[in-house]
């Protein structure tokens, strides 16, 4: 039997048609949209142009990481060495995951686009940010079989109504076509706030806060997996992830954020 797509039902002149007609309906209903409303920066709320885009302005107080890059940590080098450099923070102590990237340094206008999505629920930024994802994570998308996000604690998950970094691995893999597991890694404990806390004292704070279901291991046993999550901060989170879902028998386990704290490693001491 022939298999015939939606579109070819139709013959070509009658899709002209109506694609016309579809163009004409919807232009107006588009303007009027915008006229109740108007496109406006992500940011700062001036007008633009178009919708989901950000003022020039605000797009130049984002602090983007670019190559030279420690292949390892993701923070940006002073210069370029050989084809896959190390910095020297990663030479003393390699981290738990395979490799970090992030978008952007956690500081000026993507720290409050952060702040934005986390506790003014707006959601329109994942249209921002997908495509952000896709671009610095490009490498480990390639070497990746699923996405999995850092989880939260199921009570903070009730007071927040949302986890981002789930709703950055959902968006990610409608863009990369990758399937996301929700529900492999969990929160077993309910971990303190990061906030001025030492690496020392992080990474003892998160030690054993995470687990694996064991009825869903097998979804990561043998696979690549890329660890989603909003902010590296000082790594220890991620590690601690990486470290439960190498335990159930995940082959390496990459890591890809928004943004991260570029002088993070000074934590090791
Ligand atoms: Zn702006």
């Amino acid at each position: 039997m022939v298999q015939v797509s939606e579109s070819d039902e139709l013959p070509a002149g009658l899709r002209a048609v109506a694609s016309t007609l579809a163009a004409g309906f919807l232009g107006p209903l588009r303007y009027a949209a915008d006229l109740i409303l108007p496109p406006v920066c992500l940011n700062c709320r001036e007008p633009l142009g178009v919708h989901g885009r950000l003022c020039a302005r605000c797009w130049r107080g984002i602090d983007f990481i670019a190559a030279p890059l420690c292949d390892r940590l993701g923070i940006p080098l002073p210069y370029a060495a050989e084809e896959v450099a190390l910095s020297s923070a990663a030479l003393r102590r390699i981290p738990d995951y395979g490799r970090a990237r992030a978008v952007a340094r956690f500081d000026g206008i993507m720290r409050e686009l952060i702040h934005h999505l986390k506790y003014s629920d707006r959601h329109e930024l994942l249209n921002l940010f997908a495509p952000m994802l896709c671009g610095a994570g490009r490498d480990l998308i390639r070497t990746a079989d699923c996405l999995i996000p850092v989880p939260l604690h199921p009570w903070r998950l009730w007071r927040r109504r949302f986890n981002q970094a789930a709703l950055l691995a959902g968006r990610l893999s409608q863009a990369t076509g990758l399937p996301a597991e929700f529900t492999v890694l969990r929160r077993i404990k309910r971990t303190v706030s990061q906030v001025n806390l030492s690496w020392q004292e992080r990474r003892a704070n998160v030690e054993a806060a995470f687990a694996i279901d064991p009825k869903r291991a097998q979804r990561v046993r043998g696979r690549h997996v890329l660890l989603i999550d909003d902010v590296i901060t000082t790594g220890a989170t991620v590690e601690a992830c990486a470290r439960a879902l190498k335990a159930a028998g995940a082959v390496e386990v990459d890591v890809l954020a928004i943004a991260l704290v570029a002088d993070y490693p000074t934590f090791y001491d």
